[in-house]
């Protein structure tokens, strides 16, 4: 079998839980849990989180691998419902669904549901993505306190900036103006926010990224936030070539070598969602050392320089991200983010995942 592999660490996951309880103390926890567990697989990212007061979905589909697996939590659908047929569904199987325009609201009130549904009311207090306007906030959710449709209420909004220095406060305050006259709980925090402002705790929190262990915030570590990658992505050298001052290596000759190198061919490659655009110099921990790639990443393999680690030879092992080489760095070296990578992994649909319990 082909060497590459995700490892995912459990442990990982419920020690960043902890984390997120630390900070977050007096907030019910809402763990994100959409692509795939940003690609440490939906189950296995469920179970590592399995004390979360709930889990926030993008599909129908996730909700009912979840509740099938016997998770019994709060499970809420970040999109809300996409038809009627998802609405009646939720209702049955107790989902809780975002709200965040008429359609989705005249959808809920117009079925005979056998159960009311619980919905998370969003607003777009700046980031224009999804949500209502504020202006228009408290006649809707007036009319909504009328149908028995509606369950209960939560209110949300998403932050645009939060890990940036402007912030959250000019979201916050449209958030506050726009529902102050309402007793409803509240849900605001993605991990950014949850690190980086006590004041949008509220009643819920929705962290994501920081459970996965990768830093929310660009040009800051996540050991600086007492988060631990949950994530190796490993594999091993399956050849080696010794080049001459002069020689390339890979495609389009991008890397020329200075000087008399040894490379090793890696089993990873961009359609395992390794970045191609990781440039020649990207960190891989190889025996104990840091080194670093080497060329143009192909679509199956990729090339490090081994020249000074002499007892690196074929099936010696190779950590692409993890413990020693965090994602981070590779997400850095390669223009994007960390959550890019790791879902790219799931995405890919050809690494393997093995979880470690425990
Ligand atoms: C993805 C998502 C989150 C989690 O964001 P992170 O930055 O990964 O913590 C929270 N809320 C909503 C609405 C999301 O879509």
């Amino acid at each position: 079998m082909r060497p590459l592999k995700a490892i995912i660490h459990q442990a990982s996951l419920r020690h960043n839980l902890a984390t997120v309880k630390k900070i977050a103390p007096q907030s019910k926890i809402m763990s994100v849990v959409k692509a795939n567990g940003y690609g440490h697989g939906l189950i296995n990212a469920a179970q590592g989180l399995s004390e979360s007061d709930g889990f926030a979905v993008l599909t129908l589909h996730e909700a009912i691998d979840l509740r099938e697996h016997g998770f019994e939590q709060d499970i809420l659908l970040l999109e809300g419902a996409f038809s009627a047929y998802e609405v009646s569904i939720a209702a049955k199987m107790n989902f809780n669904l975002v709200v965040h325009n008429l359609n989705q609201l005249h959808m809920i009130e117009k079925l005979k549901l056998d159960h009311p549904i619980h919905i998370h009311f969003k607003i777009n207090t700046g980031m224009n993505r999804l949500g209502f306007n504020p202006k228009d906030v408290k006649e809707i959710l007036h009319t909504i306190q009328k149908k028995s449709n509606f369950k209960s209420i939560t209110l949300m909004t998403h932050f645009a900036t939060a890990d940036e220095p402007k912030g959250v406060d000019w979201q916050l305050n449209v958030f506050n103006d726009a529902t102050h006259s309402f007793h409803y709980p509240r849900s605001v925090a993605n991990s950014a926010s949850i690190i980086n402002f006590k004041n949008t705790h509220m009643d819920w929190v929705r962290p994501g990224i920081m459970l996965y262990g990768a830093s929310p915030i660009v040009g800051q570590k996540s050991s600086a936030f007492n988060i631990k990658p949950a994530m190796e992505l490993k594999s091993e050298i399956i050849a080696i070539q010794n080049l001459f001052k002069d020689d390339s290596v890979g495609y389009g000759e991008n890397f020329k070598a200075k000087r008399d190198m040894r490379i090793a061919v890696v089993a990873c490659g961009y359609a395992d969602g390794y970045p191609r655009h990781a440039p020649t110099g990207t960190p891989v921990f190889i025996e104990g050392k840091k080194t670093s790639t080497v060329g143009r990443v192909s679509m199956d393999m990729l090339y490090v320089d081994i020249t000074n680690i002499p007892e690196a030879t074929i099936s010696t092992p190779v950590e692409l991200w993890g413990m020693h080489v965090h994602v981070d760095e590779v997400a850095e070296k390669s223009g994007t983010v960390g959550y890019e990578l790791l879902c790219a992994i799931s995405a890919s649909r050809r690494v393997p995942i093995e979880i470690i319990h425990g």
